[in-house]
């Protein structure tokens, strides 16, 4: 959700390693606050203006308790400031789902005592200041497009592969969200056609959404394990996506088999996103981003899907890999760091 506390639109344009335009008034250090809200990880991380990390905790998440939850965030920021002799003038928060609604209240979270929650409002009840939430595919792509594989490029398609298949879009720096609050969520459009026609695959695979052969059926690491599963069929056994890549090389065909379908599925699913957005760059996160050669073998493939053929679109991992969440949501608070240093809890 965005906060209720209005950003300044100065800083949002700022250029990542400029520095804030200091206001008059300020007295503290523009750290910068974030949180990755994680199934079974808590972490908090404190950026200087450069995106320095100057402060990084990890907690256990209680995750069967909401209010157990709140509380283990506000205590790693009273950690943190007590640790830096600062005050958080804002707070980022990279959450397991999909805000909603004009309270913020998430859906779609793995921890599931989180759905239904206003997160955002309770911890701006709680420490007075601006707390903003957004998924954890936005937290990545914002980290990459400020100080990371995509910096210096205008128009960034950030791409998480694992549990889920999510996205998240930034363009000059500033991440772009639409009324429905789903901006770069490709995972959940169908699967394209020829891939499924290409392959003579003619199961459906239901997605959690109530949809059939959504994207992230077959490109999330349980889809990835059902491919196997399918070309496998003398075993029951279910493999993790690690354990498909080294039965791959150890020279299992069906494996080698299941990660080409991948990066086929992978680069035909990402041409229908360049063929609307045209990004500079589409920048991997997530378990499955490591599979080896990904970027190489999706490149070569894209000319092949994209309209007009002539791909001029990097191919990147994350920089700052398992950290580009927690570094997002920091990120996350720069517009809001001028307002409340200047008006303080301000909340009209
Ligand atoms: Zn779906």
């Amino acid at each position: 959700m965005r906060s209720i506390f209005k950003p300044l639109e100065s800083s949002v344009k700022q250029a990542p390693k400029a520095g804030f335009s200091r206001p008059p008034r300020l007295t503290v250090q523009p750290f910068q606050f974030g949180i990755d809200l994680g199934g079974t990880k808590t972490e908090l991380i404190v950026l200087d203006r450069v995106g320095r990390t100057q402060f990084k905790q990890r907690v256990p998440t209680p995750a069967s308790h909401y209010q157990a939850i709140v509380q283990a965030i506000v205590s790693l920021v009273r950690q943190a400031e007590t640790s830096l002799g600062v005050t958080a003038q804002a707070l980022g928060v990279g959450a397991p789902g999909t805000p909603f609604g004009l309270d913020g209240r998430l859906k779609n979270a793995n921890t599931t005592c989180l759905i239904g929650q206003p997160l955002a409002t309770d911890l701006q009840n709680l420490l007075a200041i601006p707390v903003i939430v957004e998924n954890d595919a936005n937290c990545l792509v914002l980290s990459e497009a400020t100080d990371g594989a995509a910096s210096g490029a205008n128009t960034v398609f950030g791409v998480i592969l694992g549990t889920g298949v999510g996205g998240g879009l930034v363009v000059n720096k500033q991440l772009v969200n639409g009324p429905n609050r789903i901006t770069g969520e490709w995972g959940h459009n169908p699967l394209p056609r020829w891939f499924k026609q290409k392959n003579a695959m003619t199961s459906r695979r239901q997605c959690y959404c109530g949809l059939e052969d959504c994207i992230e059926t077959y490109l999330s690491g349980q889809g990835l394990s059902l491919t196997y599963k399918e070309l496998n069929r003398a075993s029951d056994e279910t493999l993790t996506a690690k354990d498909i890549v080294q039965t791959a090389q150890s020279g299992d065909e069906a494996a080698r088999v299941a990660i080409e379908h991948y990066f086929d599925a992978l680069s035909q699913s990402l041409a229908t996103v360049i063929n609307v957005i045209d990004p500079d760059i589409i920048v991997f996160g997530g378990g499955l981003s490591q599979l080896p050669s990904l970027c190489a073998s999706v490149q070569a493939r894209l000319s092949g899907h994209v309209f007009g053929g002539d791909v001029q679109t990097r191919l990147a991992v994350a920089t700052h890999g398992d950290s580009s969440g927690v570094r997002g949501a920091a990120w996350l608070t720069r517009p809001y760091l001028g307002q409340s240093l200047d008006h303080p809890h301000d909340q009209t």
